[in-house]
């Protein structure tokens, strides 16, 4: 079915993302016979674009993808369009039920002894669901920190779990070696791209609704960049769209492979809570970090702290997603105090996985204040400040953006609120709730 244009090679059921030649390997169609106007008149979801999907016999599916894009109320602060993509709402909670639906049907008649997919939860949750809807045994191989909801789903849907190693990238080649050894259908996006084809079907949604100028898209792996950005470029071919929207991927300054690539950083390897961004040595980063230039996009680095900021923030919106997909908060405000969009924009916020999934009871305290927060706390105990006072009172030298930081957490924290505002300055005040913290605090 593809061709390789180097070498000619052809590939017929399982794709590689590079030829034995080295070359890329790409799943095109002939984009001229594409009529669009046919989707409108169909159900919503992935199979809806199956001009543009490989062609299968039969369809493993549990009506994914059609998921909605809901209004965010923070872009009324903000003065712009802002729109999130609730993919939590995907038949087990995260994008890559659309890389399932196309990988399991596709593979179905390669997969006598089963499937397997390298993961750090959501697509071994996925894949096991949709294995399970087609008879076939999954097999996962997820690394040893796994949120612990998504392993609940891949347990009752009955999958293999074989865990290996500290990051999901070790887990990808041990993935293709023991599909080779024991005749199983690989679907890591990594090994074959089969996958990427259901993932873009995202792109096509949001084009229908509303045509964005800019998709934030929190980036571990770079597939799901990837595969947006193919989608968009399909639109390209199809005649849908002019020009591409751009592409925002979003890191954790913790482990930021792409996004420093983009941004011209060195990049970190370490640990970030944000599971599903936690990608060393991502295989995809050239296709990824392509893609957002091509797009005339950008990337943003978020703190660990953070992910809870971005947390509630969605949360305010009604959204419960996961700490990998909060990430598109915080970096939605960070361009924004950059003044990099304008009024007219229409800003779409990719939220990839659920909360739900990867929620821990125990956690339940999960708001650190300590260090400058506490000193913020305590300067506001006897009067009122704004911001640049707090900066100034501060012992602690601090460039005055991390200030402004902290005071937007413990905001959001409801630790301190506005007091009142004169001229362009806006006064704090300790909460009753900010109060009681302090005096626990001070004893
Ligand atoms: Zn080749």
């Amino acid at each position: 079915m593809i061709k390789c244009v180097k070498c000619g090679r052809e590939y017929d059921h399982f794709f590689p993302p590079r030829c034995i030649c080295g070359a890329l390997l790409e799943i095109g169609y002939d984009y001229s016979s594409v009529d669009i106007t046919k989707w409108k008149t169909r159900e919503r979801g992935v199979w809806k674009y199956k001009e543009l999907l490989p062609p299968v016999k039969k369809v493993i599916s549990l009506k994914e993808g059609g998921t909605p894009l809901v209004r965010a109320k923070i872009g009324e602060k903000l003065g712009f369009a802002v729109f999130i993509k609730d993919e939590t709402r995907n038949p087990t909670g995260s994008f890559r039920d659309r890389l399932a639906t196309v990988g399991v049907s596709y593979g179905l008649s390669h997969a006598n002894n089963g499937f397997i997919v390298a993961s750090d939860g959501n697509a071994a949750a996925s894949l096991a669901a949709y294995a399970a809807r087609a008879n076939k045994e999954a097999f996962v191989v997820v690394p040893k920190k796994v949120d612990r909801g998504k392993l609940i789903q891949m347990i009752a849907f009955g999958a293999k779990i074989i865990k290996y190693g500290d990051s999901v990238d070790e887990c990808i080649e041990y993935a293709s070696e023991l599909s080779r050894l024991n005749g199983l259908y690989d679907i890591t996006p990594e090994n074959n791209i089969i996958g990427l084809e259901g993932q873009k079907t995202l792109a096509f949604e949001l084009w229908e609704d509303i045509n964005p100028t800019h998709v934030i898209i929190p980036t571990g792996s770079g597939s799901n960049l990837y595969s947006i950005y193919k989608g968009f470029k399909e639109l390209l071919e199809v005649g849908a769209i002019e020009e591409l929207p751009k592409l925002v991927a979003v890191q954790t300054e913790n482990c930021s492979p792409i996004a420093s690539e983009i941004l011209g950083l060195t990049s970190k390897k370490d640990f970030t809570k944000a599971l599903g961004l936690y990608v060393k040595d991502p295989v995809n980063k050239e296709l990824a970090t392509n893609a957002v230039k091509e797009s005339g996009g950008t990337a943003v680095l978020v703190r660990e702290e953070e992910l809870d900021l971005g947390e509630k923030e969605l949360a305010k919106e009604g959204v419960f997603a996961e700490y990998s997909s909060a990430v598109v908060i915080p970096a939605l405000l960070k361009l924004h105090e950059e003044g990099y969009f304008e009024k007219d924009d229409k800003v779409a916020l990719v939220v990839t996985g659920s909360g739900l999934k990867s929620y821990y009871a125990e956690e339940k305290e999960r708001f650190s204040i300590g260090g400058t927060k506490l000193s913020i706390l305590r300067l506001l105990r006897g009067r009122s400040m704004y911001g640049y006072e707090l900066w100034e009172n501060l012992e602690k030298p601090m460039k005055y953006q991390a200030v402004y930081q902290h005071i937007r957490e413990l905001e959001s924290l409801e630790l301190i609120e506005e007091a009142y505002k004169r001229g362009r300055r806006t006064y704090y005040k300790l909460t009753e709730k900010g109060q009681r913290l302090l005096e626990n605090f001070e004893g």
